[in-house]
């Protein structure tokens, strides 16, 4: 372990402080009646920090004539760590440098799309009149937030097909659950209150169903075939008058176009239903092929993967929802008012639209197409690959050819020894060894040869050496925890 790998309480010692601030009039009246008595407040030592106990809080509480409960004072002084300001600096440079990204490396998250994030986005969202805004601003004083909203629901229309968007969401599941909502209302404003069941693939994206469920609608499977695509004569035995609706991935979760979506789109039309487009993954289709054309009813796309925002670890993130002009009257008004969704998001992927138009857009999808295939093929000859035919902007291998006993967790650990993020693994569940890569199309040719040849080698190491494998990874700060407890039990305080 390094000295800094240290905890910063570890690294404490009593009366150290990271700055020395001058010393204003002691006692300083606050405007509203208060005593500051705070050490941190007016820049005094640590202890002075900590001396925030009982009495200072109850000497202010009295002064700002307010009861607090007796049970809710701290019974002792905090116990914060005192440190030196080079102390502080290195204790938070070194936990950054233990994190991994887009801007420290290539990161093939099936179904993630972990793009880069062109820094001209952050400049935007960073101009002062977009950072400072606040939702209660007269509107008069926000008019260039409200453009936004405008150029972007314009821009997204035509991106898609759909007549309008709403940006409330602020998320790809939040946009579910409001596309679902609207796809109740439809059907409830007609009297049709038998419509209880929405159809699911069994190879769509998790969050489809627990929406579904969120919902109140009952979730029906229908079946891929063994090319991966849906099984339309499965589809036809499940329509009927009970039927809400189908949510659909196109490309689906196996990176495969569903070519039958004019077919299917007639059936559930046919039937009484509408068509939902999980669009979250439209990032191959862009400015090629518009779900509206296709035929769907209602979509979200998820502005933090196919529209180059930042996002991991749970946000932030954007998810407008658009619809047809038959769900339209359901969407909420006013679409463009102060209350609105992850506003710096939807600002960083309009910027990135409009650096790319029209025209350049299609490269896009073209090029993370044109990587993830040659990876596949690079691949396929140490991986077992599934579904052999042409992918689009990810695709599936079931574990290696040659396992000797290693599997798809152990190559994935082992990724990291070599710097890569691993792949999303174990999903979709429709094959047991799962490694599903989605390499983007901001990835250099070098970056994708550097990461086939890791993936050979790592084959090779199956062959040659399991037990390496097994105990992967080697050179990370963590090794492999159990997975189950680090998630459902973590331990993120200092005892
Ligand atoms: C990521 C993803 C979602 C969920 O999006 P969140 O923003 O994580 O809620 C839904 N569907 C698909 C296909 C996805 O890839």
């Amino acid at each position: 372990m390094k000295y800094y790998d240290k905890l910063i309480f570890e690294l404490s010692k009593p009366g150290r402080i990271g700055f020395s601030l001058p010393r204003p009039a002691d006692r300083q009246q606050l405007p509203f009646g208060n005593t500051a008595t705070l050490g941190t407040l007016r820049g005094g030592t640590a202890s002075e920090a900590q001396r925030w106990g009982p009495k200072d809080v109850s000497e202010g509480q009295a002064a700002a004539g307010s009861k607090v409960c007796s049970k809710v004072w701290r019974e002792a002084p905090l116990d914060l760590p005192e440190v030196s300001e080079v102390d502080v600096v290195r204790h938070y440079t070194n936990l950054s440098q233990m994190n991994f990204g887009v801007d420290t490396g290539f990161y093939p998250l099936g179904s993630c799309t972990m793009k880069y994030n062109p820094k001209i986005n952050e400049e935007i969202a960073g101009i002062p009149g977009f950072a400072g805004l606040h939702p209660l601003q007269p509107n008069e004083t926000v008019k260039g937030a409200f453009e936004v909203l405008v150029g972007m629901d314009k821009a997204l229309a035509a991106i898609t097909g759909m007549k309008h968007f709403t940006f409330l969401p602020c998320a790809g599941a939040h946009g579910e659950l409001t596309g679902l909502m609207l796809m109740r209302e439809y059907h409830m404003s007609r009297g049709d209150t038998a419509r209880t069941k929405v159809i699911v693939p069994d190879s769509a994206h998790g969050t489809n169903p627990a929406s579904a469920a969120v919902c109140g609608l009952d979730i029906v499977v229908v079946k891929s075939k063994e090319d991966g695509l849906v099984d339309v004569e499965a589809l036809k035995g499940l329509l009927g008058p009970d039927i809400a609706g189908i949510m659909l991935t196109n490309p689906n979760t196996l990176g495969l176009f569903e070519r039958d979506i004019k077919q299917i789109a007639e059936l559930v039309h046919g039937c009484g239903g509408l068509l939902y487009y999980d669009g979250a993954n439209m990032n191959p289709l862009l400015g090629m092929v518009r779900p509206g054309d296709m035929g769907f009813d209602i979509m979200h796309l998820n502005l933090h993967k196919t529209f180059s925002t930042p996002h991991g670890g749970g946000g932030p993130g954007a998810g407008p929802v658009g619809v047809s002009d038959k769900v339209l009257p359901f969407l909420h008004i006013p679409r463009v008012s102060g209350f609105h969704g992850n506003f710096g998001i939807i600002l960083r992927a309009y910027a990135y639209i409009l650096m790319l138009g029209r025209e350049h857009i299609k490269l896009a999808g073209k090029f993370a197409t044109l990587s993830a295939n040659y990876i596949k093929e690079s691949l396929k000859d140490c991986y077992k690959l599934p579904i052999p035919s042409v992918c689009k902007h990810e695709f599936v291998f079931d574990g290696l050819l040659d396992d000797n006993g290693v599997t798809t967790l152990d190559v994935a650990k082992r990724l990291l020894d070599y710097g890569f993020h691993a792949p999303t693994i174990y999903f979709p569940l429709l094959f047991h060894q799962a490694i599903m890569i989605e390499p983007t199309e901001t990835e250099s040719l070098e970056t994708l040869d550097a990461f086939i040849a890791v993936m050979r080698k790592i084959a090779e190491e199956a062959k040659t050496d399991p037990e390496l494998l097994h105990g992967a990874p080697h050179n990370t700060p963590i090794g492999r925890p159990d997975e189950t407890t680090a998630a459902r039990q973590p331990v993120l305080k200092y005892e």
